[in-house]
């Protein structure tokens, strides 16, 4: 009796298996029908909007700063699989509060593009390694995975990852809820009682969000050429927008032809971090697109600026170790809230370093760093520690005797409230970011951000620091005259 009770329950579960994997085929199949997306090769589609520029709000509780797109075309090879993502972007925030090189002066062209493993962005008609930046996209894996977050690349996703579907009611409303993993992230789509999409979220890790996700939500859905797409798509990531399209015109199967570039698929890969400069006697920079500076006291040592990734960090701490070693990092400096210059930050508090930042920085690191970080745990999550921070209100001054370093927070600065820059007077060294960001070749128009670089070098004069040596965080080590020459030029009324 009891044996055969085993039996029966056995044969149920399996029936019942099979018959969940049948729904939701069944489930998919439906909605790929309903979306047009079985015979669907390539997808273009277009329209306006505004985008934001993610991890660049001006302070910790606003939104990411947004920008005017007046053309927008995404254009998609769902086999390769490969996307192409073209705008062009205009100012909208006025005044020009946030990073996102505010404010932009005219219209911007903006082109990124992936096809399997390779990404690059086309910048003036040539393609270009796009650098890695504060977030989870060191690959083309971040881009194609905009593929995934339209409804039709969604569904041919859900088919090819074994989705599980499950019907629930909300708030009244019947939907089906379609679920899978790629190696890039979790999904879950919401689909109406059409099987149309509603609505996308992604789970990832984040270097500063921990266990967050990207939304995608699709509304007004209409006929275009034969199949059905949303006129509206809205994006968000990390709590705010991230892109906002009403879509215009939609091209099922039109010719895409996004081939990889030569000189993006035999680029050898450079390394993030070069060999350490040094700048004065116990002061070296250690390059990279975004670059640290370590300063060697008695017994301890000072980096100033923790970029972009914890990857990152490592590397740039090993480097450290090679003109400094055997003294332990006590404390990294940072310079604002933005989100290329804190990513790195909790390596160092892993290491136990304490992490000195404006002071109206700490509540809102203390929040971000108690996201769970089960997706991919870095090393504070690991370590257990408790970080410490310390916060700047207006001037500090770290001295042990032997070396000197002094950090002034200037205020009023348009691209982030908590702007520190750190100065050597014995050395002349004035470290910044963001502020003032030397240009690869001369400048035949003003540069963007040119108001903020406008106040940044009043305040160094106002504050009459003896600069031999400005070592921006982007970009080369220049001079002040550098920067003084730009002003004049392209706002002569600006400076005396
Ligand atoms: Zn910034």
């Amino acid at each position: 009796m009891k044996k055969t009770f085993v039996v029966v329950l056995a044969l149920a579960t399996a029936l019942s298996v099979g018959g969940r994997a049948q729904d939701a085929r069944a489930t998919l199949d439906a909605a790929a029908k309903a979306l047009g997306a079985a015979n669907l090769k390539t997808l273009e589609f277009s329209g306006w909007g505004y985008d934001y520029v993610f991890g660049q709000a001006y302070h910790g509780t606003s939104s990411w700063p947004r920008f005017n797109v007046p053309g927008y075309t995404m254009a998609i090879d769902f086999a390769a699989p490969a996307v192409r993502d073209d705008r062009r972007r205009a100012q909208l925030e006025s005044p020009p509060l946030g990073g996102g090189f505010q404010p932009l002066f005219g219209e911007q062209r903006q082109i990124w593009v992936a096809s399997g493993q390779f990404a690059w962005d086309v910048v003036g008609g040539n393609a270009v390694a796009p650098r890695i930046r504060d977030d989870r996209r060191p690959t083309a894996d971040g881009r194609l995975e905009q593929i995934t977050l339209t409804p039709q690349g969604f569904i041919k996703a859900a088919l090819a990852h074994n989705a599980t579907v499950k019907a629930e009611t909300i708030r009244g409303a019947r939907k089906t809820i379609v679920s899978f993993t790629t190696p890039a992230a979790r999904y879950e789509g919401t689909l109406n009682d059409q099987h149309l999409v509603e609505r996308i979220e992604g789970w990832f890790g984040h270097v500063v969000l921990g266990d967050t996700t990207i939304e995608a939500a699709f509304s007004d859905y209409r006929d275009f050429n034969g199949i059905k797409f949303p006129a509206r798509i809205v994006q968000r990531e990390g709590g705010y927008p991230l892109l906002d399209v009403m879509v215009t015109d939609v091209r099922p199967n039109a010719p895409v032809a996004i081939e990889v570039p030569t000189n993006i698929r035999t680029a050898k890969p450079q390394p993030a971090v070069g060999t350490p400069e040094r700048l004065a006697e116990g002061v070296w920079l250690i390059p990279a697109y975004a670059q640290s500076v370590a300063v060697e006291f008695r017994d301890h040592v000072v980096v100033v600026e923790a970029p972009e990734t914890e990857a990152h960090s490592v590397e740039v701490m090993a480097a450290v170790r090679t003109v400094i070693p055997n003294k332990p990092i006590r404390y990294v400096i940072n310079t604002h809230s933005h989100f290329d210059h804190i990513g790195g930050l909790r390596a160092y508090a892993a290491e136990g370093a304490t992490v000195v930042t404006h002071r109206d920085n700490i509540p809102y690191f203390q929040s971000l760093w108690t996201a769970p970080r089960t997706i991919v745990p870095d090393r504070l999550a690991t370590s257990g520690r408790t970080p410490a921070f310390e916060g700047v209100l207006g001037y500090r001054l770290m001295t042990d005797g032997s070396k000197t370093l002094a950090i002034y927070h200037y205020p009023g600065n348009m691209h982030n409230p908590t702007m520190l820059m750190v100065y050597l007077p014995k050395e002349k060294i004035l470290v910044e970011a963001d502020s003032f960001s030397p240009p690869a070749a001369p400048l035949t128009s003003p540069p963007h951000a040119l108001p903020n670089l406008i106040h940044w070098y009043e305040t160094v004069q106002r504050l009459k620091l003896d600069v031999e040596q400005v070592v921006p965080i982007h970009g080369r080590v220049t001079t002040m005259e550098e920067a003084g020459q730009i002003i004049a030029r392209f706002s002569p009324n600006q400076t005396n």
